[in-house]
């Protein structure tokens, strides 16, 4: 399917979702809520491509995200269910709202009013990490989860398709070094075909690469994970558990960093 696959989320504020690995987490879409906005264009965007269009909703206020956030934490503290994290992620990326710092303050002083001992995590595409009032507002939250998906040029531009011709592989590396000891690197591993090119960042070259560069961010925290739902791009293919561990545990053995495997 999902060459036509469009948006996932169709609400600011979405869940709360339980999950094995996260436990009850609340989800925060700064995206319009019947379109994507990205500055990246990801072969396996659950969200679809960028083609669809960002939709005719518009991106949601500050003042929206505060009030949908506050009456959903207030009605499940009413109701006395627990939460464990806030999570910042949706139909696009986050950071590119204009009020995302102004936003990630107003949910740092609801969870500490509502849930104090929930976390705040925020998944982000490392592309405005270069903005420094951006990279001010992840340095607070508790969970800051960067991509990463490739430390060889034509293997990020072919998977991630950045919209912008100045990202580069070396310049967010070096711009991920801010987060040294807080950050925490994400990187989707998978392979297939796009367009009749070859697709693959399991090979040795590629993990070589990637420890490379982890070794220079050092990162809290890797983590590594597969195809989960169907992908926009038809010919991609799950890396399994097992292989990912493998690729782990070189990691770990490497680089010294905790790498963590979903
Ligand atoms: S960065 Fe995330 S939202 Fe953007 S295209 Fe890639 S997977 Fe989709």
């Amino acid at each position: 399917m999902a060459k036509d696959q469009t948006v996932l989320f169709h609400s600011t504020i979405f869940g709360p979702i339980r999950s094995r690995r996260l436990g009850v987490s609340l989800g925060v879409n700064l995206s319009p809520v019947d379109g994507k906005v990205c500055s990246f264009d990801c072969l396996y965007c659950e969200a679809g491509y960028n083609a669809q269009g960002p939709g005719k909703s518009g991106l949601p206020t500050r003042e929206k995200v505060a009030d949908n956030l506050q009456a959903k934490l207030a009605s499940m503290k009413e109701n006395g269910e627990t939460l464990d994290v806030i999570t910042f992620s949706g139909n696009g990326e986050p950071t590119m709202h204009p009020d995302f710092a102004g936003i990630i303050d107003d949910t740092i002083a609801l969870r500490d009013r509502y849930f104090p001992d929930a976390k705040v995590s925020v998944l982000s595409n490392s592309t405005r990490i270069f903005n420094p009032v951006v990279a001010e507002a992840l340095k607070k939250v508790d969970n800051n989860i960067l991509k990463l998906d490739s430390a060889v040029e034509e293997t990020m531009q072919l998977i991630d398709r950045p919209v912008s011709r100045e990202f580069t592989v070396e310049k967010v590396v070096e711009a991920l070094k801010q987060f040294k000891g807080e950050g925490i690197i994400q990187t989707m591993i998978l392979r297939g075909e796009h367009d009749g090119r070859n697709v693959d960042n399991t090979t040795p070259e590629e993990v070589e690469a990637l420890i490379k560069a982890y070794k220079e961010i050092q990162p809290r925290e890797v983590m590594l994970y597969s195809l989960d739902r169907s992908t926009p791009e038809e010919k991609l293919v799950k890396v399994e558990k097992e292989e990912l561990q493998k690729i782990g545990e070189e990691i770990e053995r490497q680089t010294g960093i905790p790498v963590q495997v979903n």
